[in-house]
């Protein structure tokens, strides 16, 4: 992958970005160690280091492809956005799911990983927010988005129910084929039933001559 850097830098305003590269790693348990290439870059003079706006979704997927070896366990992003997602702090969460003050600070920026235990329950807290409000109530924890989250919830399902009122989706496959048959069949159908009254009409128009 290339990194293509024309920056000049902007702490010493002498020197210009070059490309280098930071290895980070990663340990999830089961794994050697999980070791991922981040782009970034330096100054050629000042030697400050940073990462570019340009090198940040490049980052982000290298990241998000570290997913592929961590089996169970969730990646630091996912168990922020999870707790983000319901407006909850560090210590908020750590004290719903009945850990240290400092856990989640841990678990987010991978310098220690849930055990397995822990690793299942928030997962399925993920899956089930009813689960999440009863361990939340349970520990005494607000959660501060826990309305908005259920206004989601509702609005998904109206767009559902919505959706499935379409007919043209709503129908089972086996139906729609049969209705496309029968669209099929009573095209040629009406035309034959026409050409019949109309070879009738001939019948009769060949057949009063003779009779005369
Ligand atoms: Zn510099």
């Amino acid at each position: 992958m290339t990194n293509p850097i024309a920056a000049a830098c902007r702490s010493c305003r002498k020197g210009s970005m070059q490309p280098i590269e930071r290895m980070q790693t990663y340990a999830p348990p089961g794994t050697d160690g999980v070791v991922i290439t981040q782009l970034a870059a330096r100054c050629d003079q000042c030697g400050k280091e940073t990462v570019l706006p340009s090198q940040m979704d490049e980052n982000l997927r290298r990241r998000a492809a570290r997913k592929a070896h961590y089996g169970l366990y969730l990646l630091g992003e996912e168990i922020f956005a999870f707790r983000r997602k319901y407006g909850l702090t560090q210590q908020a969460a750590s004290r719903l799911f009945g850990k240290g003050i400092i856990a989640f600070s841990r678990y987010e920026s991978e310098k220690s990983y849930p055990d397995e235990s822990t690793t299942k329950l928030i997962r399925a807290a993920m899956r089930h927010p009813a689960l999440l409000k009863e361990l939340a109530d349970e520990s005494g924890v607000e959660i501060p988005l826990w309305e908005a989250r259920c206004a989601d919830e509702r609005e998904r399902e109206q767009v559902s129910l919505a959706t499935s009122r379409r007919p043209k989706t709503s129908l089972p496959r086996p139906t729609v084929q049969f209705l496309e048959l029968m669209e099929q069949r009573t095209g040629p159908l009406r035309s034959a039933k026409a050409s019949n009254i109309g070879a009738t009409k001939a019948n009769r128009r060949q057949k009063a001559p003779a009779a005369r």
